[in-house]
């Protein structure tokens, strides 16, 4: 069995010091912006007019911030907006529908993120931490541990720069605006809580103030940690919830999601019970499909009463083998089985599609690999 991991506690507070970044207007809430230009001696009507270039153009470029004084546009550009995240590597695939950038921290932490273009709508896959302290044995990202927490910046930075590379065009055969978020990428969110979740208020709040998403396309993802969500439950928010359940019973998720020998299968689902309840959200049950592992008929079964009648819906995600794992995806007739059964249990039930698969889109092996191995995995750029 894998050993306990440390479960939602900032690194910060850990009594080692992690290297956070410097301050951006991301981090502030828009009075907090205004309080900030003022005691750099600017107007504070500066707040709104960066924030605007930010949020509402996308733009960070301080020569084409031309509504303001050139002698300030630099200073105030320097101050509000340090550059968080250096591109290492944008790779493409999906014919180029798919794109996934590899970013370098301040600190040299490496995180990603993915944009995934659909016809009708634009996502981005986010990080949340440099690595993650979750440890699930099936997840590059676990593997590593966690480095630290993002800065609530250099979550939303991730967003906006990729919303910028949406609206340029790059995302072949989709609308050019980012419109939906999903918590998805390396880490942990709900253990990194108060930033996250002034993360997602800078997303949801309309420009300048933010990126003016909506709170109902912006999904949480989560291992499971009951107390952060009925925390988030709290919230005057209604973000969609995903549940890393990947297994119905105990045994089986003490292994898989190790945070499970702290939260069991019945409490979490209780919490996501009741977040539903909360917030008028169906919660979204996320299951790797692990051949010979959490496949089984009778575990399909299970998993059907367990959720029969709730407000869920399950998310089958073909396992993408992690380098040297045991563990292989299931075969597609053991997936259709598993899918006809919580189906005819009454459970909503899709399988996710396989995006960025050849540029090791779905689940950190590119910031695993390091930026060392050059562009040979770039698939059609
Ligand atoms: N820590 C959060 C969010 C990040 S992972 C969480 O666990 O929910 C996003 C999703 O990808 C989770 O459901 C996670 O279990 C899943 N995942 C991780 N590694 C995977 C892999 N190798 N194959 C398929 N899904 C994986």
């Amino acid at each position: 069995m894998t050993s306990l991991p440390l479960i939602s506690v900032d690194p910060d507070a850990r009594g080692r010091r992690p290297s956070m970044p410097p301050r951006h207007l991301a981090d502030l809430d828009l009075s907090g912006r205004q309080a900030l230009v003022t005691e750099l001696g600017e107007p504070a009507f500066r707040a709104k007019q960066v924030s605007n270039h930010y949020f509402g153009r996308l733009v960070r470029d301080p020569e084409r911030m031309t509504d303001l004084p050139a002698a300030t546009r630099e200073r105030l550009a320097g101050e509000l907006l340090p550059t968080l995240l250096t591109p290492v590597r944008e790779l493409a695939c999906d014919d180029g529908a798919t794109r996934k950038a590899l970013w370098r921290l301040h600190d040299g932490s490496l995180v990603e993120s993915v944009l995934m273009g659909y016809p009708d709508r634009v996502t981005v896959c986010i990080s949340s931490q440099a690595g993650c302290g979750m440890a699930c044995p099936f997840c590059a990202t676990g593997q590593a541990g966690l480095t630290r927490n993002l800065s609530t910046a250099e979550i939303v930075d991730q967003a906006v720069y990729l919303a910028g590379v949406a609206a340029s065009g790059a995302v072949s055969g989709s609308p050019p605006r980012l419109s939906h978020v999903v918590f998805m990428g390396m880490g942990e969110p709900l253990a990194n809580y108060s930033r996250v979740v002034a993360a997602i208020r800078r997303l949801v709040a309309p420009a300048p103030e933010g990126l003016g998403l909506s709170q109902r396309h912006i999904t949480v993802s989560t291992v499971g940690l009951v107390p952060a969500i009925r925390r988030l439950a709290s919230e005057d928010l209604s973000v969609t919830l995903a549940l890393s359940l990947h297994a119905p019973d105990d045994e089986l998720r003490d292994e898989l999601v190790p945070v499970n020998q702290r939260w069991k299968v019945s409490e979490v689902l209780d919490a996501a019970w009741d977040y539903a309840a909360t917030t008028g959200r169906r919660v979204s049950i996320e299951y790797a499909m692990i051949k010979d592992v959490n496949d089984q008929p009778w575990r399909a079964d299970l998993l059907g009463r367990l959720l029969a009648g709730k407000l869920a819906h399950v998310n089958l995600i073909p396992l993408n083998p992690t380098p040297g794992s045991r563990w292989d995806a299931s075969p597609k007739p053991v997936e259709r089985e598993f899918v006809r059964r919580l189906r005819d249990a009454g459970v909503s039930t899709t399988v996710r599609d396989t995006r960025g698969r050849e540029i090791d889109g779905a689940c950190g092996q590119l910031a695993a690999a390091g930026d060392t191995d050059g562009d040979s995995r770039a698939a059609t750029a």
